[in-house]
């Protein structure tokens, strides 16, 4: 067959035509010109074809990443044109770590590969306003950033005048990510005084029982560490929704041989790529894990110099009391955590070495021999005998109470299943657990984290051999906190998810939601006990709540979407009686209702530094174009309000005070806020950021705005992880290659907690429990609410471009069996209810669910539903009470490490159908307030 070359058609072209014009004009088609090639000759209407190049020009170029909360860090190249942001591409420049596995190019997704158009949508905050009308009325008046600031550094001194210190949250929340804003917002918190709560668990992040094992869930691994693993399971993690940049790791360890298994009540993305998908039932995680590590033990599977050396699991547990051995119980000025074991081959007692009151800062055993099995006897101060077992004993019986035979009616896995994958994961030469954030925002998440780490490490995968790994670490953030703090000055560091629960008074709900008897019975403690135990760590400082709170100033902090229950906005506005100012880029459901919103810079639009959890590449953003409107970087609106502050302040005359450690001088807040003039504005900062950062050194920053980035090698503030230029980063290496002790109470990997309110609820040592769920309440259907593919948290959720991937408005999945049950339709409206609450949104039907199970994305805004009414507005919550404990060991407050989490999946709820018009009339008529969403 002849094949037509361009020539050849207008050849045969002209030839038409002109057989067309010789057949008396048929067609009337006489103005039909031959078509040669006019791109080579003097055609005087060709501007149109400029319009497509026009389209990809650009005057100027400059570097950013993406200020969310996704972890990806992403380094883009954003082209401007007159002003506007054109466009963003991933730079794709990263240099390969290690020879043997891919580099990281090209992050990115297509969340943050909208944002050039998302930056200039309607709810984009575009000038200093002021209410106008009544809080959340949607009137405002536009003023002046010096209004602004006069304004509320007045307003800040009156309240301190008038009330002390102390009474301002000024919270940054997770949409703050990156350098130069986090340092803004905590710098001035530093300063004021002000309450910060932990922004980790505020939003229900806190991986509570990675830090119970090894005492710090900020040591993780990067994304690249996945890719030579021969064996992964995904709980409660999407990466292919969720770490979009970093699931390519995953998938190449399957395509290497690795097996992927992923643990998840929906077929979710990264379920239906996995080689197993275990369909577990809601809430009964730590079950299956309980199971495996009873197979593991069974068969002896595990590893027993692992164990020996790096668990605390030798650690001798008096019969009498269940207390450990400490030091305290021999001698009479013996210490509280100092600890011992039995040495097999000396045939006594020994001082176990490492722990936090031991000199001897080592793991290795130097030839002893612990034993795990047997009953010893030590006499005690008095000559009395104690009876002593290694913990290992009571570990393991707790464990056999758990075969899959047992726990597969409540897992809904069947035992022969659990029993292949713990063989498999405890043979596999690198085995990891990837714990997704979800896994602690559920009752049961300490408990299913601790027995994850326990399985881990009881087959020794740690370190080089993968282990337990959660999505976050703090590798890059020296310098911050070196700004963040000045001094060593701080604000009065406050529980997140805790301090939430007690502002907004979420008991109220948890009261009317949960049946107290089905409570107890379900999880261990009903809700009489659980005020107790709060109550009990607040009374005792063990957990920081602060009251009497009467202002806040919020950063980037969503807090009317995040929370739980329909009257949390209601109370926090009570709280916030005298002063509510939002920072944001965004008019988000929050900033809504504040006194003053001021109009924050994008990513595009700010010099900044950002480091990643999941790669050790730092992006530079070089804020390629000007801010929109008025907006201003963090740092110059944090700055102009000290500089209102100092002026008042001097004014007033106040003078300079002691705020419990600190000396705090409002009439040198600004001075201090830029360094004595040294930081004056976002780009000034960068430098120092990076300049300063003991692993870049001056200099850097030159070279880092050349290409967009720069390369962490090593990090001081992640040791435990012995970063290394050319290899993946591995958590522990410390500890697995130096023997150096873990930041624990015994300076072991922890498995045995002998403080007396884990004694009261049966959890000295991993074991099993169940969240509440629908089970503990009246109500017959499990509420779960998963991260969304189409935004990061609340950022781009409403974005057209976005929606368009969706269903244009909130929908909520349902399964065919439920709807055929109600009588819900594809596309059809349902309101979604129980005792506290109700919400209205469209139907999306699919077999990829449990038939009780109501499941929605998380994250819409609350104006994107019919009357204003939210997802959560039927979420009532709890708190962990394990979690509340603040001294024992490492047990003890640290912010973004250990104090109670926000949790989001414990609630019942019911559903009905609706016809749309009905939808409508009953969420207009119940309408709390009017949806307002321009800036
Ligand atoms: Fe990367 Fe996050 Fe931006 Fe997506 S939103 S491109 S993951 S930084």
């Amino acid at each position: 067959m002849k094949n037509f070359t361009r020539r050849d058609f207008l050849k045969t072209s002209s030839a038409t035509t002109l057989a067309l014009g010789a057949a008396g004009n048929a067609w009337g088609l006489t103005r039909l010109e031959p078509i040669s090639d006019t791109l080579k000759q003097e055609y005087p209407y060709r501007a149109w074809e400029d319009i497509y190049r026009k389209e990809y020009a650009f005057d100027t170029v400059g570097f950013a990443a993406h200020c969310v909360n996704c972890h990806g860090n992403c380094a883009f190249e954003i082209k401007v044109k007159d002003g506007i942001v054109m466009r963003e591409e991933q730079i794709a420049q990263y240099p390969q770590v290690a020879d043997n596995i891919p580099d990281t190019n090209p992050r990115g997704c297509q969340k943050g590969a909208i944002h050039s158009q998302a930056m200039y949508d309607d709810d984009r905050i575009r000038y200093p306003m002021k209410r106008a009308g009544k809080r959340g009325e949607g009137k405002w008046q536009r003023v002046s950033w010096d209004q602004a600031a006069d304004e509320i550094a007045e307003k800040i001194l009156d309240i301190h005048e008038q009330y002390g210190p102390g009474k301002i949250l000024s919270h940054s929340g997770t949409g703050v990510m990156s350098s130069m804003r986090l340092a803004s917002g905590y710098r001035f918190a530093s300063l004021l005084g002000g309450v910060l709560e932990d922004a980790i668990t505020d939003v229900g992040d806190g991986q509570s029982g990675q830090t119970l094992a090894t005492g710090d869930a900020l040591q993780n691994v990067t994304s690249d560490a996945w890719f030579d693993a021969d064996y992964i399971i995904n709980s409660f993690h999407n990466p292919s929704v969720t770490r979009i940049p970093d699931a390519h790791y995953m998938w190449e360890a399957k395509y290497n041989g690795a097996r992927i298994v992923s643990v998840s009540p929906d077929y979710n993305p990264t379920a239906i790529h996995s080689d197993l998908w275990l369909n577990i039932k809601p809430g009964a995680d730590p079950f299956m894990y309980m199971s495996m590590i009873q197979v593991i033990l069974e068969e002896k599977l595990w590893d027993e110099a692992f164990v020996k050396e790096q668990t605390d699991l030798v650690l001798l547990v008096r019969d009498d009391n269940r207390k450990l051995l400490r030091q305290s119980d021999l001698q009479a000025d013996g210490k509280q955590d100092i600890f011992y074991f039995w040495d097999t081959k000396s045939k006594k007692i020994v001082e176990a070495s490492g722990s936090m009151g031991s000199e001897d800062k080592t793991l290795a055993l130097n030839g002893k021999d612990p034993a795990l099995e047997g009953s010893y006897t030590v006499k005690d101060l008095q000559g009395n005998e104690i009876k002593l077992q290694p913990s290992f004993i009571h570990m393991k019986t707790e464990a056999m109470k758990y075969p899959p035979e047992k726990t597969q009616d409540d897992t809904g896995i069947n035992a022969n299943v659990v029993r292949e994958e713990a063989r498999k994961f405890a043979k596999a030469k690198k085995a990891f657990i990837i714990s997704g954030f979800a896994s602690a925002k559920v009752l049961n998440g300490i408990y299913l984290q601790w027995a994850q780490v326990m399985m881990c490490a009881i087959t020794g995968h740690m370190g080089e051999r993968g282990g337990y790994a959660s999505p976050f670490s703090q590798l890059g953030f020296e310098t911050t906190f070196v700004l963040a703090f000045p001094d060593g000055k701080m604000p009065r560091f406050e529980c997140g998810g805790l301090g939430e629960y007690m502002h907004g008074q979420k008991i109220i709900e948890a009261r009317q939601h949960f049946n107290n008897e089905k409570l107890k019975a379900r999880v261990g403690f009903d809700l009489d006990e659980m005020e107790e135990i709060i109550h009990h760590s607040i009374k005792t400082k063990q957990m920081p709540v602060y009251e009497g709170l009467v202002a806040g100033i919020l950063t980037a902090d969503n807090k009317f979407v995040r929370n739980k229950g329909p009257k949390y906005r209601e109370r926090l506005l009570e709280v916030f009686k005298e002063l509510f100012v939002c920072v944001d880029v965004r008019m988000t459901s929050t900033a809504q209702w504040a006194d003053y919103v001021l109009p924050a810079a994008s990513h595009y639009e700010a010099w900044d530094v950002r480091t990643s959890p999941l790669h050790r590449h730092a992006n530079l953003f070089t804020a390629p174009s000007k801010p929109i409107g008025e907006a201003k970087p963090d740092w110059l609106i944090m700055s102009l309000i000290t500089k209102k502050m100092q002026e008042k302040a001097i004014a007033r005359k106040m003078t300079a005070f002691q705020d419990g450690p600190f000396l705090r001088d409002y009439t040198k807040i600004h001075d201090e806020f830029t360094m004595g003039g040294m930081l004056t504005d976002d780009k000034a900062v960068t430098q120092f950021l990076v300049d300063n950062s003991p692993q870049f050194g001056p200099g850097s920053f030159e070279k880092g705005i050349k290409k967009g980035f720069l390369v962490h090698q090593s990090s001081p503030i992640m040791p435990a992880a012995k970063v290394q230029a050319d290899k993946p980063i591995h958590s522990w290496m410390q500890q697995t290659e130096d023997k150096l002790p873990y930041p624990t109470l015994s300076g072991r990997l922890t498995f045995y907690c002998d403080h007396e309110l884990y004694q009261k609820l049966d959890s000295s040592v991993p074991t099993a429990r169940f969240n509440a769920g629908p089970e503990a309440s009246d109500y017959p259907y499990t509420f779960y609410t998963p991260h969304t593919r189409w935004g990061i948290h609340t950022t781009w959720r409403a974005n057209k471009f976005m929606m368009r991937q969706q269903r244009g408005e909130p929908f909520v999945y349902v399964s065919p069996k439920m709807a055929k049950t109600k009588g819900i339709t594809d596309g059809g409206q349902v309101r979604v209810f129980n005792a506290i609450g109700e919400f209205f949104a469209q139907a999306k039907i699919t077999p990829g669910i449990r038939d009780n199970q109501v499941m929605m994305e998380h994250a819409w805004e609350n104006y994107q539903f019919k009357g204003n009414k939210g997802l959560n507005q039927v979420v009532a919550t709890l708190i962990q009470p394990l979690e509340t404990v603040g001294n024992w060991g490492h047990l003890k407050f640290a912010p973004f490490r250990w104090n109670p989490n926000s949790l989001s999946n414990e609630s019942g709820v019911d559903i009905e159908a609706l016809t749309d018009e009905q939808a409508l009339e009953q969420a207009v008529a119940r309408n709390d307030k009017p949806a307002q969403v321009k800036g």
